[in-house]
């Protein structure tokens, strides 16, 4: 099984690399955020707990997420590998999912995160506001509360990873092509050892 964490801020391109990777390697995508979005959408109990938080660009709680989360990895017992988007984005999380691929005698193969300046992830979050309609994209204070929520809670995963000499940093500026073929890359030489 390949198992990756595509890691990286808001913004920095995540769910589309996600969509290039599911295709060459054949694997389940499976993104917090989309499934939040999901459950808001169809107004069950857990995206309305959710969307409180979603709405103010704070994170959803430890319990909810790591429930949902392991219901969707659960949900796919024929999978070659995931790539988990936006999750583990705390360390409580890493190792809920650490212990869930341990399981499945399948651990995390690599993390790989997409690195974006501040200003840059700023203005495509907004652009992206206007395309997608979200509501967490469109409001410029939310849009910074997310930023430093990445830069405080969720950047200790990247040194969680790495004590496991797992992690990894590539260049999120430049062609979707260019990004793709340096994630591309790094997975090759993961899945090599
Ligand atoms: P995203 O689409 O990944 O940027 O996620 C949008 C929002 O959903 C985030 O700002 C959080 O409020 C929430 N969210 C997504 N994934 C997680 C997670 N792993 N833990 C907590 N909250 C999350």
């Amino acid at each position: 099984m390949i198992n990756l964490i595509l890691f990286g801020p808001p913004g920095s391109g995540k769910g589309t690399q996600a969509a290039n990777l599911v295709e060459r390697y054949h694997l389940v995508h499976i993104s917090t955020g989309d499934l939040f979005r999901h459950e808001i959408k169809t107004e069950t109990p857990l995206g309305l707990e959710a969307k409180s938080y979603i709405d103010r660009g704070a994170l959803v709680p430890d319990s909810v997420t790591i429930g949902m989360l392991n219901n969707k990895v659960d949900a796919h017992p024929e999978a070659q590998g995931f790539i988990f988007d936006g999750f583990p984005r705390t360390i409580a999380q890493a190792e809920a999912l650490d212990a869930l691929l341990k399981e499945k005698g399948s651990p995390i193969l690599a993390l790989i995160a997409l690195q974006v300046g501040d200003e840059e992830i700023v203005e495509r979050i907004k652009k992206r506001g206007i395309e997608s309609g979200r509501v967490d994209d469109q409001n410029e204070e939310v849009i910074r509360k997310r930023i430093n929520v990445y830069k405080q809670e969720t950047t200790p995963v990247y040194d969680y990873y790495n004590l496991q000499h797992k992690s990894h940093t590539i260049k999120g500026v430049g062609t979707v092509e260019e990004i793709f073929s340096s994630l591309c890359t790094l997975i090759d030489a993961a899945v090599a050892g």
